[in-house]
């Protein structure tokens, strides 16, 4: 069961703010929110059940104290977590956030790649002001946001029990080599592609280590499956009517080749294990700018990307099939 009061801070994330909080079991992410957001999530279970299975499982919202030492919600309804145990809320003044509370979608792999996509070319909402505006357009006219509609926005690769040193020209983009075998590339990352070499960013997640015989049978296995994914996400958002500004495709996929391998003995053979373990993974996430606009037809802004990443995904895949 899900317990408030063992939230800490969640290591997995690819790209976006700080505060991404998980619980003990790791099974769900607690996220800083706005109520947009909420709604977003809300009206999709409520009126869009098609869309459900395209995005992390909405599991409520909490309030989350700044030290994180109280927790209240409708997990926890009229109670606070503190460190001395379950207390009232009632007569208390807290200092509280809004969050998210989701499933996690790295839940289930030993060691998740995640690649953050961001949508659109467009990346403000009518809320925003001026200035934020012209800040996002200079941006996206600077990056594959402009001319492919999205643009890598972050990604997490394993390099293997022991990560080798970064390449000089990357040194600038790896935020941390940490010592579980990770790189960690920041936004900025993303953001050095033109619409003509993107796809190198695309091959070094998808082959973040040897290229080995494992390595590509993995990566054309990973590719099939994000390809099928990403057509069939793209094709529910085409039947919407949504607006979603600076929305993500989340990939994820299992980073340890000997897991991966174990993963697939375990699913193909079929075996009743209570919690099965991961290959890979897509999702749509970070709907902080989200809403519906009946009449006003599908949200070319973000399946523009979509239809992007579908290509490349497609070229991809030829080009690894040909290298096994
Ligand atoms: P923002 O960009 O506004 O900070 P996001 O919703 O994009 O918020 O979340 C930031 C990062 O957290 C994402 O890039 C992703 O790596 C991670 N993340 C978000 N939601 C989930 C989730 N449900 N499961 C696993 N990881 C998530
Ligand atoms: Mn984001």
């Amino acid at each position: 069961a899900f317990d408030p009061s063992s939230l800490r801070a969640f290591g997995n994330v690819a790209a976006g703010h700080d505060g991404v909080l998980s619980d003990e079991s790791g099974i769900i992410i607690a996220k800083p929110c706005t109520e947009a957001e909420i709604q977003f999530y809300q009206s999709v279970q409520a009126e869009h059940p098609d869309l459900a299975p395209h995005l992390p499982t909405f599991m409520g919202t909490l309030q989350v104290s700044s030290d994180q030492t109280a927790v209240s919600g409708n997990v926890e309804s009229g109670m606070i977590q503190t460190a001395n145990g379950l207390e009232r809320l009632h007569g208390r003044r807290l200092e509280t956030e809004q969050h998210i509370v989701l499933e996690n979608i790295t839940y289930g792999f030993k060691k998740p790649n995640i690649l953050d996509l961001k949508l659109g070319a467009q990346l403000w909402d009518e809320h925003a002001e001026p200035e934020k505006r012209a800040k996002l357009d200079e941006i996206s006219a600077a990056t594959t946001s402009g001319s492919l509609g999205f643009r890598i926005a972050g990604m997490r690769t394993f390099k293997g029990a022991q990560a080798p040193k970064v390449d000089e020209d990357l040194k600038e983009f790896v935020d941390k080599v940490d010592q579980s075998g990770y790189w960690v590339l920041n936004k900025m990352y993303g953001r050095k592609f033109s619409a003509a070499n993107v796809p190198e960013g695309f091959l070094a997640y998808i082959l973040p280590q040897s290229e080995s015989k494992a390595e590509l049978e993995r990566a054309k296995e990973v590719l099939t499956y994000f390809l099928g994914e990403v057509k069939d996400i793209q094709k529910a958002f085409e039947s919407k009517e949504s607006r979603m500004y600076s929305a993500s495709i989340l990939l994820v996929y299992e980073g340890d080749l000997e897991e991966y391998a174990k993963t697939k003995e375990i699913l193909t053979a079929g075996t009743d294990v209570e919690e099965p373990p991961k290959l890979a993974a897509v999702k749509m996430i970070d709907f902080a700018h989200a809403t519906w606009h009946p009449g006003k037809g599908p949200d070319e802004n973000s399946i523009r990307g979509m239809r992007s990443t579908v290509k490349i995904l497609e070229d991809l895949l030829k080009k690894v099939d040909e290298d096994t």
